[in-house]
């Protein structure tokens, strides 16, 4: 059954719903825990849906969680980035490019607006602004980008720990050197 609800949330990440991601609140509606109207990025819509998923009447968006509207994208003041990078790794769908010590973009086809590059931003250079009318994503290519991202975090992840193991068992036979 969380399968079932998590395939008709907007797949954003976003944690509004109070869950760290759309999958975990289907685990979460379906076990019981949360309510069906918690979700702003799916709104009247996507409560409807479960509604009629879960045989339940059909709630209002719970004002706590925030309020349905269009969607936002963000744009990156390009004038005030220092490129430090720290929004790349929250990105739920990588949809931020650049590098350390270069300007970063975002690239308007893939943002989701979800809002959580933001708090990382040292010099609160990103902004949300309104989406062109096409930008509208289907949940499933947000799914599949947040499984691609999940990957290569993941991939880094293990990556920078082989280096760590190298690093420390390079200094301990530097140690036990005579
Ligand atoms: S899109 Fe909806 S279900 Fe997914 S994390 Fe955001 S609020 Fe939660
Ligand atoms: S660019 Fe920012 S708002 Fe857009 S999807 Fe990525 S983290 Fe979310
Ligand atoms: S966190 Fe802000 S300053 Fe750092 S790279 Fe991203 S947009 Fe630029």
């Amino acid at each position: 059954m969380a399968a079932r609800i998590d395939a008709l949330l907007p797949q954003t990440q976003c944690t509004r719903c109070g869950y760290s991601g759309c999958r975990p609140y289907a685990a979460a509606i379906a076990s019981g825990e949360a309510q069906i109207n918690q979700c702003p990025p799916g709104g009247k819509k996507t409560i409807e849906a479960l509604a009629r998923l879960l045989h339940r009447p059909a709630l209002s968006l719970n004002p706590l969680n925030g309020v349905e509207s269009a969607l936002r994208i963000a744009l990156i003041d390009e004038d005030r980035c220092i490129g430090c990078a720290r929004c790349l790794a929250p990105c739920p769908v990588d949809a931020i490019v650049g590098a350390q010590k270069y300007l970063h973009t975002v690239l308007i086809d893939r943002c989701t607006g979800c809002e959580l590059c933001l708090p990382p931003c040292p010099v609160d250079c990103i902004e949300m602004r309104d989406a062109p009318e096409a930008a509208i994503i289907e949940p499933s290519l947000n799914r599949e980008r947040f499984a691609a991202h999940l990957t290569r975090s993941e991939r880094q992840a293990t990556e920078r720990q082989r280096q760590l193991d190298a690093k420390k068992a390079t200094a301990a036979r530097r140690k036990a050197l005579p």
